[in-house]
């Protein structure tokens, strides 16, 4: 009786990690301590049961050339990695596994990689540095309450001063921000502004105001965005530059909920109790 009491356990616990998304993390360059923030995107995704977290941790350098994680076994891949161009081949791979369905999420510097890398860029939708210029795309602006397109000559790419800042939901209707309060409050982040790139069929999930005495641009900046890639979905996080910022309820839920959305298209997770209001932001342990 024991032994099947345990066998069918067994059963049920193989069967329950078989259900779960596969997620896989890659980070190993990046001009961020990905080292302290890869463990907390771990911990992160694998808080609601829902996922099976990995990590592939690319060499550094130019012997990133060799390194060729298989995407196709994992229903989203999430990036911490801003450096060295992949290879033709891992380039190739990654784009086929988007377009073909894929979930992809691109957190913090991860849009600040790439900029020669076409099909990379229409992913991340806008991103930053690199030499990133008109060339890249527009800049996405709100003009009476939607999102445009401003094809004005100059850099992409820049922040001010770090600090809170409030995050307003543009896309309640959308599955990773239905139920998110219409605003809530992030922890001290850099808020990266002036992004630009192709930005084909953005949707401008969450934006902040980025203010002019930060050093800021004076615009609700895009920080939170879906974009469709062939048959795949991305969510582009510009979210956590640092311990503040991945220590963070708004910053983990929208994670989470992101990371679902872009693997399965829907997100069965409930937003928890705590999840702050405009007032306040709420750390994580
Ligand atoms: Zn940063």
């Amino acid at each position: 009786m024991k032994t099947f009491l345990l066998a069918s356990l067994a059963l049920t616990l193989a069967a329950s990690a078989a259900d779960k998304i596969k997620v896989l993390i890659v980070d190993g360059q990046n001009n961020h301590d990905w080292k302290m923030t890869t463990p907390v995107l771990k911990a992160i995704m694998e808080e609601p049961g829902i996922f099976a977290v990995e990590v592939s941790t690319a060499p550094g350098g130019a012997a990133v050339e060799a390194w060729q994680p298989k995407f196709s076994d994992y229903a989203v891949v999430i990036s911490n990695y801003n450096g060295h161009l992949w290879s033709a081949a891992t380039q190739e791979a990654f784009e086929k596994f988007v377009s073909g369905g894929g979930g992809f999420v691109s957190v913090h510097a991860a849009d600040n990689a790439f900029p020669e890398w076409k099909a990379y860029n229409e992913m991340i939708g806008v991103g930053g540095w690199g030499g990133r210029n008109e060339k890249s795309g527009p800049y996405l602006r709100l003009r009476e309450g939607k999102w445009t397109f401003d094809t004005t000559p100059g850099g992409g790419g820049s922040h001010g001063s770090q600090h809170e800042f409030v995050l307003n939901n543009h896309a309640p209707a959308h599955p990773v921000m239905a139920g998110l309060p219409t605003a809530f409050m992030h922890r001290q982040d850099e808020l990266y502004n002036r992004l630009r790139g192709p930005a084909k069929d953005v949707t401008v999930l969450a934006s902040a105001m980025s203010p002019k005495d930060k050093g800021g641009s004076g615009e609700e900046e895009p920080l939170l965005m879906a974009i469709p890639f062939g048959k795949g979905r991305v969510f582009h996080t510009a979210l956590g530059h640092g311990a503040e910022a991945v220590h963070c309820v708004a910053f983990a839920v929208t994670l989470q909920r992101g990371a679902e959305w872009a693997a399965t298209g829907k997100v069965t997770q409930k937003v928890p109790a705590d999840f702050p209001d405009d007032k306040a932001s709420k750390a994580r342990p």
